[in-house]
């Protein structure tokens, strides 16, 4: 009798100390859309064009091996649109993000919400938000 009683509060007290001190529940991770999951336009420094999915890393050539960049496009409102390469590095929570930008085969620079144009240092604005940050386009399916 004493016994069953006993049992049923020492459940009851396990019961409360599992509610007190489980962990707090783990958030699912979401599947979040990044440069990986799209494709890209890329540029080599020989001038090859091709698109490919995104990557941290830079990615060779399709054609001729040497490294290639994503390339953006950025929009001066005088001198119209340029080029600019884009580079990636793995943001804190592992994500891809941008890092990196590179007006005609110049120097890298940190990437910045407006890049000068190589004309008249007008900060240009990004033309067509492509990049992870906004990607609207569906998600091809690939084997
Ligand atoms: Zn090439
Ligand atoms: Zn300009």
């Amino acid at each position: 009798m004493w016994s069953l009683l006993l049992a049923m509060s020492a459940a009851a007290l396990a019961f409360t100390a599992w509610l007190w001190w489980r962990p707090a529940p783990t958030v699912p991770v979401y599947y979040r859309r990044t440069i990986n999951d799209v494709e890209l336009n890329w540029k080599c420094d020989a001038g090859h064009s091709f698109v490919a999915r995104g990557q941290v890393a830079d990615r060779p050539c399709a054609m001729c091996d040497q490294p290639a960049f994503v390339i953006t496009p950025f929009e001066c409102p005088k001198h119209g649109v340029t080029e600019v390469a884009a580079r990636f590095t793995y943001g804190a929570d592992g994500a891809p993000r941008l890092s990196q930008y590179r007006v005609y085969q110049g120097d890298w620079f940190p990437a910045m919400d407006s890049v000068p144009c190589p004309h008249c240092s007008f900060p240009m604005v990004r033309k067509q938000t492509d990049l992870p940050d906004a990607v609207t386009r569906g998600k091809k399916k690939s084997g």
